[in-house]
């Protein structure tokens, strides 16, 4: 038999698993100069309380970095993300000259 001798029950009855979601990219905007707004849609609805954060891998690079989500929770699964710009960052400097948001033909 194991015992939990610290837990936080109410805490425990909202956490949610970590999973990992296929996603594309439906916006890039310049907020200000080394500010951006990056919108991704996943392919899953995703459950998220507000002020938690995903780990965004960008297929191909190897880049993997942590952003706070900065849409409400209530919209699962257009993701927004407010992104500050650093000279020679790895992710960000993928969002001035690789990723594009993706064209849909009509
Ligand atoms: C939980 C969490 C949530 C986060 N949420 C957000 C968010 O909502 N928005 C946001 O903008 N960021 C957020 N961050 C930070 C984000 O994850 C990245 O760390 C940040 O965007 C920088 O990533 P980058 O790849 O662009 O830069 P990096 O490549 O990591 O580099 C950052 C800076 O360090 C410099 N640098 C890198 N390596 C060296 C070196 N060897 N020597 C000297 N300088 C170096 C680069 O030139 C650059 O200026 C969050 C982080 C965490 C942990």
């Amino acid at each position: 038999m194991v015992e939990l001798l610290n837990f936080d029950e109410y805490l425990l009855s909202r956490s949610i698993p970590v999973r990992s979601y296929d996603a594309h990219i439906t916006g890039l905007e310049s907020l200000t100069h080394d500010i951006r707004r990056l919108e991704i849609v996943t392919a899953e609805p995703l459950k998220f309380w507000a002020g938690q954060y995903a780990d965004i891998t960008v297929p191909g690079t190897g880049v993997t970095r942590s952003f706070s989500m900065a849409n409400p929770p209530s919209r699962k699964s257009r993701l927004e993300f407010i992104i500050k710009m650093y000279p020679n960052g790895a992710f960000s400097s993928l969002l001035n000259d690789t990723l594009r948001p993706l064209q849909f033909r009509i």
